[in-house]
């Protein structure tokens, strides 16, 4: 069998950023920029790097960011009484506190306190029911952005076997739901499962979100698979990798994400989205414009 195509992240997610910089200069046009605010506590190197992304494509795209940083020993008082400010804020349409937080601070807490409308990682339990329940929301922004890669391939989805490796709220769990909502039938593996791989050898599309490097060999994959691969992990030689042997996999499947160049681009692109999406609730005079386009 032919060896996988590749599903360029960094390619789909310049496109969408190109077509969210022109919106953007026409909402800017009607008043002022989508703007969004990140909030990052304490100095976790990867966090910092990931913030540092956002803020530079925020700003090729033109939406207005501003970095709030904390040192690790805020108090979780001064958080919540910040992202209270930034609620009440006219100027601010999308609220994002990095994560992890420093290990004082009740992390879900924090995140109830941010109004849903302006909850751009689509992490409170409101935009977190709306998922569910199928109603219009903030979705998370790396499974949307895997939604879009697997979308990308042009493979009808419905009535597919979908596995989902990972059950956490940022990633496996609203992925499932995506896929449910696609007409998937949807398997979740998680690290209680047991004989993972009878379960991803079904999968017509496999997402992998388990933090575990290697845990998906070519064994575990379906000839013709879709593969999403989103984990991110350091190897000892400082490189990255993801949860799948890439190498493998790349001779089974039809379809494969690399890391890096795969889901990370995309997560970033989704956030913007989701910044300009919220913008639609706090600049009246654009929302007819956001959601005519996002309709057509
Ligand atoms: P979490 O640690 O919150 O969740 C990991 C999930 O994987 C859990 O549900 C866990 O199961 C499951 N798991 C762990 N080990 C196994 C195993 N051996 N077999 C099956 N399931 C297992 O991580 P996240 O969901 O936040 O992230 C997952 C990965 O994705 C990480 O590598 C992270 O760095 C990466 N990531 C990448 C992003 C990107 O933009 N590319 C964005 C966000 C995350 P259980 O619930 O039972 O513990």
């Amino acid at each position: 069998m032919a060896l996988a195509q590749l599903i360029d992240g960094r390619l789909i997610a310049a496109r969408l950023r190109k077509e969210l910089s022109e919106k953007v200069e026409k909402i800017k046009k009607r008043g002022r920029a989508p703007s969004l605010a990140v909030i990052l506590a304490g100095e976790d190197p990867s966090s910092m790097i990931y913030v540092r992304n956002k803020e530079k494509y925020s700003k090729e795209v033109g939406i207005e960011a501003s970095l709030y940083r904390l040192p690790v020993q805020t108090g979780e008082r001064a958080l919540l009484d910040l992202i209270g400010e930034l609620n009440e804020s006219p100027d601010v349409d999308g609220i994002l506190v990095q994560l992890p937080l420093p290990p004082h601070i009740n992390a879900q807490k924090i995140i109830e306190k941010i109004d849903p409308r302006k909850d751009v990682d689509g992490l409170t339990p409101w935009n977190q029911g709306c998922l569910m329940g199928r109603r219009e929301g903030m979705v998370p922004c790396t499974p949307l952005g895997c939604m879009e890669l697997i979308k990308s391939t042009g493979v009808s989805l419905e009535g597919k076997t979908a596995v989902v490796v990972g059950r956490s709220l940022l990633v496996g769990s609203p992925m499932a739901q995506l896929l449910l909502k696609e007409n998937c039938t949807v398997i979740q593996a998680h690290s209680k499962t047991k004989d993972l791989f009878s379960y991803t050898r079904q999968a017509d599309i496999l997402v992998v979100a388990a933090g575990r490097p290697g845990l998906v060999s070519g064994e575990g994959v379906k000839e013709g698979a879709i593969v999403i691969d989103v984990g991110i992990n350091r190897r000892e030689d400082g490189h990255l990798c993801g949860d799948v042997v890439f190498e493998e996999a790349l001779q089974k499947a039809a379809f494969i994400t690399p890391v890096p160049g795969g889901v990370g681009p995309m997560t970033i692109a989704m956030l913007l989205r989701n910044t300009v999406k919220a913008s639609a609730f706090f600049l009246p005079q654009s929302s007819d414009l956001i959601k005519l386009e996002e309709e057509s």
